[in-house]
């Protein structure tokens, strides 16, 4: 399998999709061709489709790299939502006891025979 079978170089932007505009592209699977040549089967999450490049072992260390930011990133967005929501939550309950929306009967009463 020589170079020239390459769909694309060491700087290939994997995370890129073919098909449409985003750039949120992650790898299904791929093989190895060649000593310095990887096929990998792409798949896009926001157009759902998939399709194949052939690149240098540079480009594939490249677009780990890519997946590794990006799944740090999403780690960290969902950190912030869950913190958000859960203060959304405890002010949302302090102000409901502050003006006395929660009783006891939200606490569930013993059932009654
Ligand atoms: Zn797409």
């Amino acid at each position: 399998m020589g170079e020239q079978s390459l769909t694309g170089g060491p700087e290939a932007m994997l995370e890129r999709c073919r098909h449409c505009p985003s750039q949120l592209a992650h790898p299904l699977r791929w093989r190895r061709l060649a000593y310095d040549a990887w096929e990998i089967e792409l798949r896009c999450p926001d157009c759902r489709e998939t399709w194949q490049e052939r690149v240098p072992t540079e480009a594939v260390k490249r677009l780990d790299g890519v997946l590794k930011t990006a799944r740090a990133e999403l780690e960290r967005h969902l950190e912030e939502i869950e913190r958000i929501d859960l203060e959304e939550r405890i002010s949302g309950f302090v102000s409901a006891l502050g003006t006395d929306a929660i009783l006891p009967e939200d606490f569930g009463r013993p059932p009654t025979p």
